[in-house]
């Protein structure tokens, strides 16, 4: 019944049923599901001599023919005189609206409401809302709904069309329970949905939207959890018991101990996937807190209970990091340390091979890469853990890829920082570790915004910095999208620092363009102190561990969002020194925009998420569906106590029973939406 293509019930135009169908309203559910985005009160109706300037009136009555006639400026106006039960009149008038005067009829009594003025004759309607008196409003005498519209799909125009299907809400079935229902004195959907267009009362209206605000929230919670618990107890459940004593000798080989907050992550890592059933953790903190060291110890737990790891990054700069230092730090295990290998597309086809049939032999313990790994010519032994880095970098499809290898425990680590409300909706089928604590000795990293004038002095700054043996970035932005403008804002920016501001200097750059291999040897060399100053494009933005680089130079800093400028300052400062970043802008006039300012202000990457989901709003701040951010259309992602009531509730409901066999309506619904966080 609901699924009822519009075409066959609504009266109206093939065009107009072409742009509904644009705008996603193809059956009867759809339109019906196209909230009102506000409403305009005009059930009160007052007699004219109670009519305010300051907002809309309306009032019963009758109405005089509405003559078309011609201004002296020559446009085409109508007009009419109103008529109230009193006998008080009060003049109409509607510009350029020559069908009014073929429509009305004046021997019945009408609704009228609008926005009145105050002119030299007196009042006057500005073109009001007339409607033929009925039990039946639609437009008047009530509280009437407004929609968002568009080109030739007016408010208006909706509302009659709603009203068309309205009885359909009939056909409604509810599926939440009753019991829970009336606890909230939740209407039933049925009624909510008749209500959200046309309310009895304002209190009708606000239930009715809180019921199905609260359902959105929900639906989208029971989605989540249903992933969460079927991944719990997906794969054979790998009890990878935690080698205390392995972990201690390992920690004692590191040049630092881990902070508390550290601790407390590696430890829900480790309890998790000791207790039988399958991980799916989200590991966040902030840029340079030390994640990589807390999956490292959980990459070599694994290792030890006799599983494969797969360690994945989103570039071969990154990843070929990531190889080094574990290689590296697990060298002090001697005989015992893993074997490692790296898995990226700039292979030889024989040194894939290779790698690639270690793999599939169990020869290799852990393998680092990048999406090389999830292609289908990789077979892993047993696969235990897989980590994903910067996970904010891959779909859910592509970590999907990892889990088909028998379900193995996954961490996935980020460094956007997201609130926890968010953090609910957006990864609601994962647990939460949070790394909320810098390594001890961190200064804070002293920002700047550099207006034109001051450039020669930071220069000046700069050029001290690295006369001490300091190394610095410099960040340009991708002017625009196309690969020409990209090199060229990166070169000339090389040229101009090596022949006018630093030509003392030893001065490399990098650029998305540049083969892998350049690229990585220019990181090599930079590291290795060759160069003094690094010239990039946005491609040095995650994960870059360069502990002797203590100035950030960002170009046109402007042009950059706070979550990026964030990222890009999280390069520098990662060792004791006192670093710097200068975000360079290009016109002063325009005034420092606000998050520029709040760089300066704050070091804290969730002060920052704040603040730019202040700005911006979390669509913007999070993008798109891949970001994993639903398009909510009542509820606020942002509300806390809607988010967790609907969180406790799916809970409520999943946990005893998975498959909702008590619910078979609500399991329905859920299966009609298709689960986004299963791909
Ligand atoms: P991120 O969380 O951004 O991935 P990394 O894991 O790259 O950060 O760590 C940043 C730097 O901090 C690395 O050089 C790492 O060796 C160092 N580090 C990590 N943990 C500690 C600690 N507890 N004390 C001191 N330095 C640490
Ligand atoms: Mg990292």
């Amino acid at each position: 019944m609901l699924d009822t293509r519009l075409s066959s019930v609504l009266r109206t135009t093939k065009q107009k049923l072409e742009l509904l169908k644009s705008m996603g309203l193809k059956t009867v559910q759809d339109l019906l599901e196209y909230y009102p985005r506000g409403y305009e009160d005009v059930s009160n109706l007052v007699p004219i001599s109670t009519f305010s300037l300051q907002e809309k009136n309306a009032s019963r009555g009758f109405l005089s023919p509405i003559k078309s006639v011609q201004t002296r400026h020559g446009k085409r106006i109508q007009k009419a005189v109103f008529t109230d039960k009193e006998g008080v009149q009060i003049d109409c008038i509607w510009f350029n609206q020559p069908h009014l005067a073929r429509i009305h009829t004046t021997e019945q009594e009408v609704i009228i409401s609008g926005r009145v003025k105050r002119g030299f004759s007196g009042l006057s309607f500005q073109a009001p809302m007339v409607e033929i008196l009925s039990n039946n409003q639609v437009h008047t005498a009530r509280i009437v709904p407004i929609y968002h519209e568009t080109e030739g799909v007016g408010s208006k125009w909706l509302r009659e069309k709603v009203q068309q299907v309205i009885y359909y809400t009939k056909y409604v079935e509810e599926f939440l329970p009753e019991d829970f229902l009336m606890e909230k004195k939740f209407p039933v959907r049925s009624k909510a949905l008749e209500q959200i267009h046309f309310p009895d009362s304002t209190s009708e209206m606000k239930k009715a939207r809180e019921r199905l605000a609260f359902e959105e929230a929900f639906l989208l919670q029971a989605n989540a959890l249903q992933a969460k618990y079927t991944w719990k107890s997906a794969g054979e459940g790998k009890v990878i018991p935690m080698n205390v004593s392995l972990i201690k000798k390992y920690m004692e080989t590191l040049p630092f101990s881990l902070t508390n907050a550290q601790k407390i992550a590696l430890y829900e890592i480790l309890d998790d996937m000791e207790a039988g059933s399958t991980m799916l953790r989200l590991l966040q903190g902030d840029v340079g807190c030390g994640k990589t060291i807390v999956a490292a110890i959980a990459v070599l737990n694994a290792v030890d209970a006799g599983y494969q790891c797969a360690v994945m990054a989103p570039t071969e700069i990154l990843t070929k990091q990531h190889f080094a230092k574990f290689q590296e730090s697990f060298e002090v295990l001697g005989i015992k340390a893993p074997k490692i290998e790296i898995l990226v597309g700039s292979l030889s086809a024989k040194e894939k091979k290779r790698v690639l049939g270690l793999l599939a032999k169990g020869d290799v313990n852990i393998i680092v890469g990048t999406h090389a790994l999830i292609q289908d010519t990789v077979k892993f032994k047993n696969l235990g853990l897989a980590v994903i880095d910067e996970q904010h970098r891959f779909g859910v499809e592509q970590r999907a890829k990892l889990q088909k290898h028998g379900a193995p425990h996954m961490l996935m680590m980020t460094a956007t920082p997201i609130p926890r409300t968010l953090t609910l909706t957006m990864y609601g089928d994962q647990d939460l570790s949070v790394i909320d604590e810098m390594p001890p000795g961190r200064k804070e990293i002293i920002t700047r915004v550099i207006q034109p004038d001051f450039a020669e002095k930071a220069s000046l700054f700069i050029t001290d910095q690295i006369r001490k043996g300091r190394q610095v970035f410099v960040i340009c932005p991708l002017i625009n999208e196309s690969e020409k403008m990209e090199l060229t804002s990166v070169t000339e920016e090389y040229e101009r620092l090596s022949k006018d501001v630093f030509p003392e200097f030893q001065i490399t750059y990098l650029h998305g363009k540049m083969k892998t291999k350049e690229k990585d040897k220019i990181m090599q060399d930079f590291r290795d102190k060759k160069y003094d100053i690094l010239v990039s494009t946005s491609v040095i933005e995650v994960g870059i561990d360069i502990p002797n680089a203590t100035v950030m130079m960002i170009r046109s800093a402007e042009r950059f969002g706070l979550a990026q400028l964030h990222q890009f300052r999280g390069r520098v400062g990662r060792a004791g020194d006192q670093s710097y970043c200068f975000l360079f802008v290009t016109d002063a006039d325009e005034g420092i925009p606000r998050r520029l300012q709040a760089m300066e202000k704050y070091n804290d990457g969730f002060k920052l998420a704040e603040i730019d989901l202040e700005i911006r709003g979390p669509g913007e701040v999070y993008g798109t569906r891949q970001s994993g951010l639903p398009d909510f259309r009542l509820a606020n992602v942002m509300d806390g106590r809607l988010i967790s009531q609907a969180r406790k509730f799916a809970e409520s409901l999943l946990k005893e029973d998975l498959g909702l066999n008590k619910f078979p309506l609500l399991r329905k619904k859920l299966e009609g939406l298709g689960n986004r966080f299963l791909s």
